[in-house]
């Protein structure tokens, strides 16, 4: 069976120098080496990789934040260089790998132009955008013309977690002992918890409402949403006449989920059962976790053909255009 992973991950040396020059904190300039090097690698480490596992296509996207710690002027141009490094990669292995966007969202006017120039003249597939930028969220209206372009020219949003605004830092993650701070705020809880709670805000906010074809996706078996959308709906739906549907239509209707770093049973059936098949894809979030354990996770699903074969590639191939 064909595989496409849409969570894959890949760093320049540019971008890790940068986020060591400005002191980003907790982002993957702070990653060990080993995981450096798999970041860095666009060529044969990569493939073999993917080979041994039984993965046939990797979206490639820049991971974790960082970006929107850099001043605007460096972050545009360095995401530029980043979109056109993925090209390289594209073009040396069409058949192996395709590619998400990144973007400065410091200058979201400059942000817009750029997603345009991946899509139309590179060849991208989307955009992945890592949580908030400087502590704002997605649905602040100065955000619009990434939506727009993004409607426009029918491509999705893949939202990724990152580090939690400072504030939001100081608030909930303080007080432990190290590691646990850090570790909480990240991928042990906080910004999973937090992509969560941007996809709601998109939603309450009216984005689908302003974008009704845009379509958003989301990682970790639906960043807890599958697990606690009817409850979360019950509550955000009861406000009548500010929104033109429920809270759980428009996630059925305008979200996506991915397997990315959730290789167990329990989560999966949970946002099956809450999604369909129809709905969700198939990703590892290479090299954070295995391209190996995400292959024999979704091997051993008890899930009939069609629906892995749904799952495992065609969702994706449907979706991006592959
Ligand atoms: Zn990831």
């Amino acid at each position: 069976m064909r595989t496409i992973t849409l969570e894959e991950h890949f760093a320049t040396p540019e971008f890790l120098a940068a986020l060591a020059k400005a002191r980003v904190q907790g982002s993957v300039g702070a990653l060990g080496q080993r995981v450096r090097e798999q970041l860095l690698d666009l060529g044969d480490g990569r493939l073999a990789d993917m080979d041994a596992a039984g993965i046939d296509m990797q979206v490639l996207s820049l991971p974790g934040g960082g970006m929107d710690q850099l001043d605007a002027a460096t972050a545009t141009a360095l995401a530029r260089d980043t979109n056109d490094r993925a090209t390289d990669a594209v073009r040396a292995h069409p058949d192996r790998f395709s590619a998400f966007a990144t973007l400065a969202l410091q200058d979201p006017d400059q942000a817009a132009l750029e997603f345009e120039r991946c899509i139309t003249r590179l060849g991208f597939k989307g955009a992945l955008l890592n949580g908030t930028t400087n502590g704002a969220f997605l649905d602040h209206p100065r955000f619009t013309p990434i939506f727009e372009t993004a409607q426009r020219l029918g491509v999705p949003i893949y939202i990724h977690p990152a580090p939690p605004p400072r504030v939001a830092q100081e608030a909930y993650f303080s007080g432990l002992r190290d590691p646990y701070g850090a570790l909480l705020a990240n991928a042990g809880w906080g910004s999973n918890a937090e992509t969560g709670l941007h996809c709601l805000r998109l939603i309450v906010s009216g984005v689908f409402d302003r974008f009704p074809a845009l379509q958003v996706i989301i990682g970790h078996m639906g960043e807890g949403l599958p697990f606690s959308l009817t409850h979360a709906n019950s509550w955000l739906s009861r406000v009548s006449g500010r929104l033109t549907r429920s809270v759980a239509d428009y996630f059925g209707t305008n979200f996506h989920i991915t397997t990315s770093g959730y290789f167990t049973l329990p989560p999966f059936l949970c946002a099956l059962l809450v999604t369909g098949a129809d709905r969700l894809m198939f990703s590892v979030d290479y090299p954070f976790s295995p391209n190996a354990d995400g292959r024999a996770f979704l091997d051993s699903l008890p899930i009939v053909p069609t629906d892995r074969e749904k799952i495992g590639w065609s969702n994706a191939a449907r979706l991006l255009k592959l």
